[in-house]
C-alpha cells in the first residue's frame, strides 16, 4: 500500500542550496518580487494559501456577473513556470520569528534567509467584525462569487415574495463605502437591474430596484480631487443610485442598515466596501503597525531591526522616498514595491550592496482611475483630469494590460465586447446552496421544499430550494 500521508508542505532547500528566498504572497507584489529574483543565485520558494492569483480590480465585475472568475485569476504554478530557481507552495503562513529566521506554518518552520512578506490586506469593519455576516466584502474570488450569489438571490427571491414591504426590501442594494470598490458595484448593480435583467423575470419590474451608495465623508472618490468626485456623484445620480454622502453606517442587521442621526433603512442586500486592515501576519511581527493593522517599514521597506525581512504591497506602510507621501494601496505600488525588494535581494546575494547602501524606495505615481458604468469613469494622470468616454477607454485599456497572461486578457476583451453590444452579462450563475429569502409566498404559488424536508414551509426565515408556480 502506498503512504497517504501528505508530504510536508515546506521542506527546507537543501543546505548547500544557495540562499533561501521565501515569498508569502502571489499577489501582485509578491509576483513581481519572484519574477525580479528569475536567474538570480537564489532558491526562491513562493508561498500562498490559494493556487491563484487573483487580478483584484476586476473583483466587482465577478460579482456583478460581467465576468467568469477565471477571466481575472491565473494559476501562481503557471505564472511562474519560467521561473526555474522558484518552486510554488500552497500553504497558508501562520507568524514569522523575526530573531531565529523562521516563517511559521501550521504544525512547523521553516528557515529563510531572506523574507518577502507581501500578503495583501483584508475587510475592516472597524472593530463591527459581526457585520459581516449581513454586509460581506469583496477581496477574494469567494467573496465575488458569494456577492454575486446574493445579488441574483435577491431579484430570484424578489420574483416570489407576496408581502410588497418585503418584495421592497429584496429589491433594495446598499453599499457601504463610496471609494473605487463602492462606486464600481453602485454602478453595476444599478446597471444589472435596470439593463440585463429587466425582461427576464414575469413578476417584478427590475427597473425599480433600489441601489443606495452610503459614504461617510463628504464626497465619493475621495482619493480624486473635488471636481471628478462630483462628476462621480451626477453620473451615479444620472444612472439611478441613491447616493447619500456624511451618512455613517452604525449598525448592519438582516433586516437593514442604522445609520447615524437617520431613520432605520429597510435593506436585505449590503454589501461593505468601506475599509481595510493590514493581513494579520504582520502582527506576529511584532514591529510597529499603523492603526489599520499595516507593517510600518523603513525607506527600504524592510522592518526595523532586519534588513533580511521586506514587507510589501498592501501590507506595507510605506513612505515614497522623492515626495515623502504614504504610498497608496494599489496595484501598481505593490507591483514597483515586489520588483524593488528582487532588486535588493539579488544586490545583496551578489555583494553589490550592502543593507545600508540601498537606494530608498520611491512610488512612480502613474495615475488614478476609477470606473462608475458603462462609458463613465473618472481618471487623473499627473495634472490632466478626465472624464466620461475618454476616461472609461483608458480605464480599460490600462486594465487590460495590466492582467497577468494573454488568456485572461483574451478572455476580459472578448467577454467586455458581449456585454458592450448586447448589455449582456451572462455570468449570471447562483453556485452553492440557493436558499430563496421568502416570508409570504406570491398568492397561487407553491414551493417545494428541499428534498427530505417534506411539504411546502412559508413564513420560514430562509426558504425554500425551489418556487413554482402550478400551471
Ligand atoms: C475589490 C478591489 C478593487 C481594487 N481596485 C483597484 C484598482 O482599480 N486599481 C488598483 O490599482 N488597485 C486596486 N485594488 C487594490 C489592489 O488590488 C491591491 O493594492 C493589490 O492587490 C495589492 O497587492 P499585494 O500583492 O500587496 O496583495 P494581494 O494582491 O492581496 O495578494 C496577497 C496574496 O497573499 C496571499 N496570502 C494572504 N495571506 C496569506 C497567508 N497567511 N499565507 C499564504 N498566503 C497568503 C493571498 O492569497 C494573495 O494571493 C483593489 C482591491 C480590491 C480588493
Amino acid at each position: 500500500m502506498t503512504d497517504q500521508r501528505p508530504a510536508a508542505p515546506l521542506a527546507p532547500p537543501s543546505p548547500t542550496s544557495p540562499p533561501r528566498v521565501f515569498i508569502v504572497g502571489g499577489g501582485f507584489a509578491g509576483i513581481a518580487a519572484a519574477k525580479g529574483l528569475a536567474k538570480a543565485p537564489v532558491q526562491v520558494t513562493m508561498v500562498d494559501r490559494r493556487n491563484h492569483h487573483v487580478f483584484q480590480p476586476l473583483l466587482y465585475q465577478v460579482a456583478t456577473a460581467a465576468l467568469s472568475p477565471a477571466d481575472i485569476a491565473s494559476p501562481i504554478r503557471s505564472v511562474l513556470r519560467k521561473i526555474k530557481n522558484c518552486r510554488v507552495v500552497l500553504a497558508k503562513m501562520r507568524g514569522v520569528d523575526l530573531e531565529r529566521r523562521r516563517l511559521l506554518f501550521d504544525g512547523g518552520a521553516v528557515e529563510y534567509d531572506f523574507l518577502v512578506l507581501a500578503a495583501g490586506a483584508t475587510h475592516s469593519y472597524f472593530g463591527h467584525d459581526e457585520f459581516e455576516r449581513f454586509a460581506p466584502g469583496l477581496k477574494t474570488l469567494e467573496d465575488a462569487v458569494e456577492m454575486r450569489k446574493r445579488i441574483l438571490l435577491a431579484f430570484e427571491s424578489a420574483e416570489y415574495e407576496g408581502s410588497e414591504e418585503r418584495r421592497r426590501a429584496a429589491l433594495t442594494f446598499a453599499i457601504v463605502g463610496g471609494g473605487p470598490t463602492g462606486v464600481e458595484l453602485a454602478g453595476s448593480i444599478q446597471e444589472i437591474a435596470a439593463k440585463t435583467i429587466q425582461k427576464d423575470f414575469r413578476h417584478i419590474d427590475t427597473t425599480t430596484t433600489r441601489v443606495i451608495l452610503l459614504q461617510g465623508g463628504d464626497r465619493l472618490l475621495p482619493q480624486f480631487p473635488p471636481d471628478l468626485s462630483e462628476r462621480a456623484r451626477r453620473d451615479l445620480e444620472k444612472m439611478g443610485v441613491e447616493v447619500m454622502l456624511n451618512d455613517r453606517v452604525t449598525n448592519v442587521t438582516p433586516d437593514g442598515v442604522e445609520i447615524a442621526g437617520k431613520p432605520f433603512l429597510p435593506v436585505r442586500n449590503v454589501f461593505w466596501a468601506a475599509g481595510v486592515q493590514g493581513n494579520p501576519l504582520g502582527k506576529s511581527l511584532g514591529v510597529p503597525l499603523t492603526r489599520s493593522g499595516q507593517v510600518v517599514v523603513n525607506p527600504d521597506l524592510t522592518v526595523p531591526g532586519h534588513p533580511e525581512v521586506f514587507v510589501v504591497g498592501d501590507m506595507a506602510a510605506a513612505k515614497s522616498h522623492d515626495t515623502g507621501a504614504s504610498v497608496p494601496g494599489v496595484a501598481p505600488a505593490a507591483l514597483q514595491m515586489g520588483k524593488y525588494v528582487a532588486k535588493r535581494v539579488r544586490a545583496a546575494v551578489t555583494g553589490a550592496e550592502r543593507p545600508d547602501q540601498r537606494p530608498p524606495f520611491s512610488y512612480w505615481d502613474k495615475g488614478t482611475i476609477a470606473t462608475i458604468g458603462r462609458a463613465k469613469a473618472v481618471a487623473m494622470i499627473g495634472k490632466l483630469k478626465f472624464g466620461g468616454f475618454v476616461a472609461w477607454l483608458l480605464w480599460s485599456l490600462v486594465h487590460i494590460a495590466y492582467l497577468i497572461n494573454y488568456r485572461n486578457r483574451l478572455a476580459v476583451m472578448a467577454s467586455w465586447m458581449w456585454n458592450w453590444l448586447l448589455n449582456a452579462r451572462d455570468a449570471r450563475l447562483i453556485t452553492g446552496d440557493a436558499r430563496l429569502d421568502i416570508k409570504t409566498p406570491r398568492p397561487g404559488e407553491v414551493i417545494l421544499a428541499e428534498e427530505g424536508e417534506g411539504a411546502a414551509a412559508p413564513n420560514r426565515e430562509f426558504g425554500p430550494a425551489v418556487v413554482s408556480t402550478p400551471s
